[in-house]
Parts: structure tokens; sequence; C-alpha cells
């Protein structure tokens, strides 16, 4: 009698294989059949007509905050994620002295957008190095699986202090404490080290994250960490500026260290070429043996725009910020007035940051979103071509729409990955043999941003439902966010349905499976506010053999662990 039995399902074991009809038996924590006809489970999930995958695994999320407050990692967890990998991007809360903890909030606050004000009510910090700050993790109980990263930021702000934070160059000193944490985070079940090098992530001051602007040596020096390790993921996000010496920095960084480097690969408005050359070079350097893998995503970065996001159209009109502060019914009630109206349609905004002005008035690039949510609408669907056909002002149409449902519309900004208006270079991204999917920044960009659903998209877009191009093999995108993501990382534990391997499994009804349209709620610690999106149609995710979601709702088991360091097939 197996412990659980998933029957009659469509297996795709995430190898890549042909999909296959059979059982899925489950003993323990372990998968002992993914093939044929299982015996008897004491429980057991009928999945005739259903698919039957490993558990997704993401490995680009910001839940470094979260983690210590929410056994759940939502939104993640709505979306058949087993697995996360934090620590991304450079920023995370470890190392940290007690008078540096505000500061690393800050950080977090003005990098990737989650509320100061959450972290700060959320977070207990009984840690102060990495090693610490693991165990603080692993002794909370969760639903899903977590794996850490070492990020530059703290480690340089710990170890330089206001020269770090200042992003002071290291001296030979810095370089050597600074990779000795880095062993040590590792040696404590890190998974890798995380840098920024893009002047977009800045923080709550103003200020690039701390290494930035780091010089080889420091990078090579840190890297070398990960050699003696004998594995760990250098990831990285950066404005590749210049573009070649980048590059060759992060090639002589895996060549001298064996490190797999892991870099935001997205197709950007005002070179919307250069991602294809960033897989040539990918490929280039695979030839002469190093490991660069370009880091990819599978939809635009979605940025979600209406009276409740940080950014909108509307956020630089002098009569729009008199009202700005009000409650949203009753700023809502005023927006509607035809004289408040009349007065916000008819000023010019004015705007200091050049990056909020573009997105607040390219209104070419906004996009009603629509219920279900549509992440590749034509250029004739954009508020500027509405405003045309219908011979009114672009800011009417935004404004109008914003409106609906009580003003809780969200208008679609695709921001990066959307230069031409339909998702072809993305394809060809999710289809190259050396990328692998991640950049859903779950838990992060609470403001403006909910891509923490890209595995339900790359389900219910890419293989179902895509009109504008073709669509991508099933097979293809289960192996894509299962075994390929688990393997960069080490996890060589999961992401396949084989007899041995953990049992990480969902169960999908592909008729029922939707992205809901994203919102707005106010369920962070402090009441603070996150976009979110939910879906339907996983019928069931199970997690080291326990049912721990059936059909959305959790079912309250908690078998989720810290990872620590890569994990080998058999347990
Ligand atoms: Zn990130």
């Amino acid at each position: 009698m197996h412990d659980l039995v998933i029957r009659g399902g469509t297996i795709v074991d995430g190898t890549g294989g042909s999909p296959r009809c059979g059982d899925v038996a489950i003993d323990g924590d372990r998968i002992t059949a993914a093939a044929g006809t299982a015996g008897r489970g004491r429980r057991e999930i009928d999945a005739r007509g259903l698919l039957v995958t490993p558990g997704w695994v993401d490995i680009h999320t910001h839940y470094d905050g979260q983690v210590t407050w929410d056994p759940y990692l939502t939104p993640s967890c709505w979306h058949g994620v087993t697995t996360v990998v934090m620590g991304n991007c450079g920023v995370g809360f470890a190392p940290v002295r007690p008078d540096r903890r505000q500061w690393l909030i800050g950080l977090m606050e003005g990098v990737e957008d989650i509320p100061g004000t959450a972290l700060a009510e959320g977070m207990r910090w009984g840690w102060e190095s990495f090693p610490e700050y693991l165990d603080a993790v692993a002794r909370t109980p969760r639903v899903l699986d977590v794996a850490a990263q070492v990020p530059h930021g703290a480690v340089r702000a710990y170890v330089m202090g206001e020269r770090g934070a200042r992003n002071e160059a290291a001296t030979g000193e810095d370089v050597a404490a600074m990779a000795a944490i880095v062993r040590d985070g590792l040696g404590a079940g890190a998974l890798g080290f995380t840098t920024s090098r893009t002047l977009l992530h800045r923080a709550i001051d103003g200020e690039p994250v701390p290494g930035t602007f780091a010089a080889e040596d420091e990078l090579l020096g840190i890297g070398r960490a990960l050699g003696d390790n004998g594995c760990g993921v250098l990831e990285l996000a950066s404005d590749l500026m210049p573009e070649d010496t980048e590059l060759a920095w992060m090639e002589r960084v895996s060549t001298a260290t064996g490190a797999a480097v892991t870099f935001a690969c997205l197709q950007n408005d005002l070179d919307p070429a250069q991602w294809r050359r960033l897989l040539e070079a990918s490929e280039r350097a695979a030839a002469r043996g190093a490991r660069l893998v370009p880091q990819v995503a599978a939809r635009p970065t979605s940025l979600l725009l209406g009276f409740q996001s940080t950014v909108h159209p509307f956020m630089g009109h002098a009569g729009y910020q008199a009202v700005a502060h009000l409650p949203l019914d009753e700023r809502v009630r005023r927006l509607r007035d035809p004289e408040v109206r009349r007065r916000i349609l008819e000023e010019r905004p004015e705007f200091t940051n050049p990056i909020l002005a573009f997105i607040a008035t390219s209104f070419h690039k906004l996009f009603p979103l629509g219920d279900p949510p549509q992440y590749e609408p034509g250029p004739e669907e954009s508020v500027a071509a509405i405003a045309t056909r219908e011979g009114r002002q672009p800011e009417e149409v935004a404004y109008d729409l914003m409106l609906r449902r009580d003003g809780r519309e969200l208008l679609y900004f695709p921001f990066l990955n959307y230069a031409q208006f339909d998702l072809e270079p993305v394809r060809e991204m999710l289809l190259h043999p050396l990328t692998v999917i991640g950049l859903g920044d779950g838990g992060a960009h609470c403001g403006v941003i909910c891509d923490a659903g890209t595995p339900t998209f790359l389900l219910t877009h890419w293989v179902r439902d895509r009109r504008r191009g073709a669509r991508l093999p099933l097979e293809h995108v289960v192996r894509r966010q299962t075994s390929d993501t688990a393997r960069l990382y080490g996890l060589a534990d999961r992401g396949v349905l084989a007899p041995g391997l953990r049992a990480d499994v969902n169960v999908i009804d592909m008729d029922a499976l939707a992205l809901l349209p994203p919102e707005a709620t106010y369920d962070l610690p402090a009441g603070a506010r996150r976009l979110v999106q939910r879906a339907t149609g996983y019928r069931a995710t199970v997690k080291s053999g326990e049912v721990v979601f059936v059909d959305g709702e959790p079912t309250g088991v908690l078998p989720g662990q810290l990872l620590r360091g890569p994990q080998a097939a058999q347990g």
C-alpha cells in the first residue's frame, strides 16, 4: 500500500519527454513509481484528464524578509511552486549588525519596492551572520522549500561599513574578508552569491546597491569562494555597460571558479537586439568552457498602473497629488467629480525621475489588461490607439479606464521584453538551450509588479492560449521550470517525476487553468500594500509527499524546509 497514489493522469515528467498516461505513487517524501499502474494508496487523487507535473522550481524570488513571517510565501505557492531560491540581485538581510538593520530594510525597499514598514514590523532579526540567518529560516515551518544566496550588498556593508555602502573601492583586505563571509555562507548551505550592477537598483536614499561598481578583483576574489566550495551560482542583474567588458569578467569568473554565472537577459526598448547578442556571447563562452547562463523571463516585466499602484499616469499631476493621500473609495469619489477630472486632465504633469516620466506618459505602451489578463496585446489595443480611434486624449482614456471596478482597475505597461509589441523574442529566449527561466521576482516590486504567477503563465499563454505566434510544446515548458531550473542550482533531487526523487507534484486541470486579474491587497505586516495574482486550475499540489493545496485551498500541512547546499538525487 502506497502513502499516496495520483491515479491515471497525463504525466509530464520534467525531462522534456513526451507526456504519458499513468500513475504516480508516493511513499514518505519520495516518488516510488511514475509510470504504469500503481497498487492501492492510503490516499488517492483521481487525475484522469489532468496533467501531473513536478512542482515548479522558481529560482528568482525576493522572499528574504517575508520568509521570516509567512509560512506560505504567497503568491508563489498559489501557482504550484514548491521550491524557491531567494537572495537574488545582491540584496538580502544577512550578514547584518544590529545598527544596520534599518539600512538593509531601506536597501530592500529601494531596490525591490518591498514596503519598509512591512519589513520593519514583520522581521524578528535573531541573527547577525549569514549562517545564523539560515538557522532562523530553518526554524520556521513552511509550505514549500526555500534556498538562499549570499547577497553582495549586505556583505559589502557588513565588511566595509559606510565605505561599502557608499560604493567606495574595496581593498585587498576587504575582498578577503568578503570572500570569507561568502565561503561561510556557502558552507552553511547557501546556493550562490548574488550582486547588482544596474543603476535601476538603488537604496531608498538613492545610492546604488553596494557592489554596483565593484572592480573585477573584488568579483573574482569573492567568486573564488564559489570555486572553493565546488559548486554554487553567481547571479546578477547588470546594465551591461559596457557590454563586452561585463561579459568578459563574467566569463573569467566562471572559468576561474567553475561556477555558473547567471545574468538577467531582457529585451529593452533602447537596444532591442541586445538580447540576441547576449545569447550569442554565451554560446561563444560555452565553446571556451565557461558557463554564462542568460536568465530570461517568460513575459514582459509587467508594470501594473492604477490608482492603487506606486506608478501611474497622474502621479505627476498637482490635482491628483491633492487627493493622493485619501483612502481609495474617497479618492475615487473625488476623481469622479467632473470638475476634479477636468482640472487633472488639463494639467501638465511634472516628474523628477525620467524613468517614471517615460512610464507615466508612454500611452502607446499602456494597455487595458482585461479578464482574463492579456499579456500580449497588439499595438492597436494600446490606450493611445483607443484614444485615436475615439478622438479623445490618451490621458482621458487612461483616467476613465483606471476608474473602472471602483478605481481598482490595473492597466498593463510591458516595460521590458516588449520593444516590438509581441513576444517573439521571448519565445526565442525560452527555446534557447543556454537560458534559464527566472526573473519572476516573487515577493518584490509590491507597488507596481506581480510576475510571481509566471509559472502559470507559461502553461496558459505559451502552451495553450497564444494567438499572435507559435506556441511552445507542453513538455518543453514543464522541463524549463522544473529540472532545468533545479539543475542550475544543483538540486538533483527534484524537478523530475522519477522513482527515488522528492515527491513535489502538481495536478493541473489544463481546461480550468487561468490567471486571475492582479489586484492590490493590504495584507503585509503593518497593513502594507502589495499586488498579488491568483490562479485557478491547480487541483492539487504535493510537497515532499504531503498534499499542501487542494483546489487552491491550503490543507494546513507545512512540510517545506530550508535547503542547505546542493541536493543529491537519492535522499
Ligand atoms: Zn531580482
